[in-house]
């Protein structure tokens, strides 16, 4: 934390200590550091003191992660006037303090701390390596060696490997508390303690029993705070030394934090949270921190597979000239034949920006059509819509450090601590230190038990919900007229809809009682700093668009979004770079940085730089494509890193698009259900193999680096398409990632100061970011929407039925989501030790459900709706409200997308898959 800068006022000698949050504050206090003189605020401990002054002070309990603790004493320092050594940790400075980190005594009686604690332990706590072990360095600090390791416990309090991730020796416990404070200050599951006293005490499962069946969700946090090895990672209780550390950004979701990956004979052997990482500050989740096993996963596609013998033959391995050939072959015949209208690609949410960009380029300017579409089709297009034509930038309003500083959450349909995991942690902490807590959700989410109210309305209420929201905010007077006068647009048609928006209606219309949604308006309408945070709950509808518009109303109406003191409306991207495939114009009527395809000038400076023609008109949505392959229209369709047989809805309608297909291509890392189902498959790679960026969930550029090569023939997505290119004799015009992020910039304004250059230098970059001058902007509309008018547009939005609702037949809604273990198809945390956490998939539902049914916790049941049905054990659990029944989509052998339906909102064609009318059969 401490800014070290030159300031004349303080002399050559003295330091500045930054303010909190990394904010230079007013330095007000005066602490002379063995000669060195520091100016700080108040509130500065004598540790971050010293380190200011450049003075090193050894520590134990101490992590910047967490709040002062105090216990270990090995960082004593003397201060004049004081009776004995302090604590520096935490001791504040006062003014006029003269400390001394040197003093001989001082030194003698930390020294004596630490030789009392590792009397206690064996010697083979100096085995870890000292990078690993900072009690090896301390050790090393103070000249304490191996004879002065005790055994008073030798090897009797034995180990706790029950775990497949956190592995505990219990005899190198030093009892600091680190690990019990991560799960509490930074995780905030509170899954550990302390317990026991004097030598005795080292930490246990807050439950009992063993790690395995605690409450722990394997952040890592304990791991890596842990100072003397006591808790490690499987790949570190191998203590040989790594050979290689990379730092990149996660690959799973769209948080976007950034890892180290750390390498050794071409695997990876760990992967630990980037301290400096800018979203998530030394914290990750799960799957980013330890599912990194599918890298070399003895399934991993090695090399192209082709069906030599056509459909019915079996995929064989083949060299890329074969399969290239064949694939140039058969792509140029169907142009030739069809036209190039006949050939759609659907992009990759996980590939980096410049792989969709090189995609994108290679459909318009190679092939000739606007047939390419991408993920964020199936959750956030209803964001991008709604967003654009309420506030005008296809993005969330803010950024994760603006949302910090919120007082009142509003989250909306988005299961936070499962999906976006350090987003849901910080929450948590946020709530914790005072913050106001508003859930809208129809099941009892772990959020909802931190929550001050939670709205449990029906599925496909929410438009009800926000409106009722919007009806009490009015009633109740709070509204920013002001605001409303200078900087939006629609106050009086709005105002009249709402008048149809009673709370009485609104509890007719959702389930949602009155006086909740009269209190959850009040904490929204009264805070001072509210953030709107939301997902897929509320865009994955029928009316999906126009949930994301009336939700946004909620912050145009209380003048929270576009000012310093809004925390505004902020989807939480589901894959790790869904923003940044849309933002690559990986869009059947979009070019890169949101330019209309249909736009002549925009479209003629694209032309211009590619040296080619490009079509005028949109291509095809993903679910347009499935309909022109099955009515004989689309004759090719190239998927690249999705599963569609597994996420896309109607899985029996998207197996008939395939089979339709004169050529399908699959682009993967693993034969998944679409590859299996394709002619040919290309081996591509996996983010720890690549090189790029991606853009998460706030608009933030951040570079992905490649820890490992692909295994085996496999290629980066980038060399593949390029390849691909190259056979059919088309010049892309750009060779490496790097060049594809510069042709970015230079035709898309949002991303004009943009480089792979300026991010290795920087770190990370939000859009907009319009000239290598700017900084980028963190914080939108602050001078003004980007709507035409550059006012804000309130939407008059009625609430509308969902497409499929339950009857006598299907009497149950199936909701569908994400689990917090597993990732989309599965693909990737299937095939890790995740597996070994959550193995298979069940069906949440409500008890009283259960009892008329007569189904216990275990039970198989068979899920069925009007297109399949799913068999799979179920679960009683009040996180399910009465008639309504979640699943997941991770698992193969639980296929829930054989149930959802091709009902899909009506502004963006985003499947409705949280309203599903099933009925459940005990078998
Ligand atoms: Fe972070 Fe998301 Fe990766 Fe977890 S999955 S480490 S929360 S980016």
């Amino acid at each position: 934390m401490a800014d070290q800068q030159s300031d004349r006022e303080l002399g050559p000698d003295m330091v500045r200590i930054a303010g909190v949050g990394g904010q230079p504050a007013e330095a007000t206090l005066h602490v002379c550091v063995d000669g060195v003189e520091v100016a700080v605020e108040p509130g500065t401990t004598l540790l971050e003191a010293a380190r200011g002054a450049g003075a090193f002070v050894p520590t134990l309990c101490n992590d910047d992660r967490l709040a002062p603790y105090g216990s270990c004493r090995v960082c004593l320092v003397r201060v004049d006037g004081a009776r004995g050594p302090v604590a520096s940790c935490v001791t504040p400075c006062t003014d006029g303090m003269r400390v001394s980190t040197r003093d001989p005594g001082t030194v003698r009686a930390a020294r004596s701390v630490l030789e009392l604690m590792v009397s206690q332990l064996p010697e083979r706590a100096l085995d870890v390596p000292a990078e690993r072990s900072e009690l090896v360095r301390v050790c090393e600090h103070f000249g304490v060696w191996a004879n002065d390791f005790g055994t008073a416990y030798g090897s009797a309090r034995g180990f706790d490997f029950s775990h497949p991730y956190v592995k505990l020796d219990r005899d190198l416990c030093i009892a600091c508390g680190r690990c019990v404070r991560m799960c509490d200050e930074v995780q905030a599951t509170f899954a550990l303690t302390l317990a026991s006293r004097g030598y005795a005490t080292l930490v246990v499962p807050g439950s009992g029993g063993t790690w395995a069946t605690s409450d722990c969700v394997a952040c890592g946090g304990c791991v890596s705070s842990c100072p003397s090895g006591a808790l490690s990672e499987p790949g570190f209780l191998d203590l040989r030394p790594v050979s290689g550390t990379t730092t990149t950004t996660c690959g799973y979701c769209g948080v976007g934090c950034t890892l180290q990956v750390h390498t050794r004979d071409d695997a990876v052997v760990a992967v630990t949270p980037a301290l400096d990482g800018p979203v998530n500050r030394g914290h990750a989740c799960v799957k980013g921190r330890f599912a990194h096993g599918f890298a070399r996963h003895r399934e991993r596609l090695t090399t192209p597979l082709l069906r030599r013998g056509g459909r019915g033959s079996p995929l064989e391995p083949v060299s890329w000239g074969e399969a290239l050939g064949f694939l140039a072959d058969r792509l140029g015949r169907i142009r030739a034949t069809f036209g190039p209208d006949a050939i759609a690609m659907i992009c990759s949410s996980r590939a980096t920006n410049e792989e969709n960009y090189l995609a994108q380029k290679f459909m318009r300017a190679g092939i000739g059509t606007s047939n390419i579409d991408n993920c964020s089709r199936l959750c956030h297009a209803p964001s991008a819509a709604g967003l654009v034509a309420s506030l005008g930038l296809s993005g969330g309003t803010n950024s994760m450090e603006d949302m910090e500083q919120a007082d009142c959450f509003l989250l909306a349909g988005t299961n936070t601590t499962e999906a976006h995991p350090v987003v849901g942690a910080r929450i948590k902490q946020a709530v914790l230190r005072g913050a106001r807590l508003v859930v809208v959700d129809p099941r009892r989410i772990e959020l909802a038990d931190f929550a001050d109210v939670h709205l449990r309305g029906r599925p496909g209420s929410n438009v009800a919900v926000f409106n009722g929201l919007a009806h009490v905010l009015v009633e109740e007077g709070l509204v920013d007229e002001v605001f409303l006068k200078e900087r939006a647009d629609g106050w009086d048609e709005l105002r009249s809809l709402l008048a149809d928006y009673p709370p009485e209606r609104v509890e007719e219309l959702s389930g949602v009682p009155v006086d909740e949604l009269r209190r959850a308006a009040l904490l929204y309408g009264r805070a001072a700093r509210p953030a709107i945070v939301y997902g897929l709950g509320i865009t994955e509808h029928m009316h999906g668009t126009d949930g994301v518009r009336t939700l946004a109303n909620l912050a145009i109406l209380t003048g929270h979004v576009g000012t310093p003191q809004g925390c505004g409306v902020n989807p939480l991207r589901g894959q790790n770079n869904v923003q940044g495939a849309s933002d690559m114009g990986s869009l059947p009527d979009l070019l890169p940085g949101y330019q209309k395809v249909v736009d002549d000038a925009a479209r003629g400076r694209f032309e211009a730089t590619w040296g080619v023609g490009l079509p005028a008109r949109p291509g095809m949505r993903i679910p347009e494509m499935f309909d022109a392959a099955i009515s004989g229209r689309l004759k090719a369709l190239y998927v690249f890193g999705e599963d569609i047989m597994s996420t896309d809805p109607d899985t029996g309608h998207v197996q008939a698009a395939l089979e339709a297909c004169e050529l399908v291509v699959s682009q993967e890392i693993f034969l998944s259900r679409t590859a299996a189902s394709a002619d040919v498959v290309l081996p591509g790679a996996s983010f720890l193999e690549k090189d790029g960026t991606f853009c998460n969930f706030d608009r933030r550029f951040q570079r992905v680096r490649p820890a490992l090569p692909p295994p085996g023939e496999a290629r980066t997505d980038f060399d593949v398409i390029l390849a691909v290119s190259d056979a059919l004799g088309i010049d892309v015009g750009i060779r490496t990632p790097a060049e594809a992020m510069r042709e970015c910039a230079s035709l898309a304004p949002l991303y004009a100061g943009i480089s792979h250059e300026r991010l290795d230098r920087e770190g990370a970059l939000h859009w907009p970011c319009r000239s290598v001058d700017a900084p980028g902007e963190p914080t939108l509309y602050l001078e003004g929407f980007a709507t035409a008018s550059g006012r804000a547009q309130l939407a008059a939005k009625d609430y509308l039925p969902p497409g499929e609702e339950p009857d006598a037949a299907y009497p149950y809604v199936l909701i569908t989501g994400r689990r917090l273990e597993h990732y989309n198809a599965g693909t990737m945390t299937l095939r890790t030790p995740n597996r070994d956490l959550v193995p298979g998939e069940w069906l949440e539902m409500a008890p009283d459900d259960a009892r008329r049914l007569g189904v216990h916790d275990g039970d198989k049941v068979e899920v069925i709706s009007r297109r399949g049905s799913v068999a799979v054990p179920a679960r009683p659990t009040p996180r399910a409200s009465s008639g309504e029944v979640f699943l997941s989509f991770h698992f193969p052998e639980a296929p829930s997308n054989v149930l959802t339906s091709r009902v899909v909102d009506t502004v963006t064609s985003c499947p409705e898959y949280k309203v599903t009318a099933v009925q459940v059969r005990p078998l």
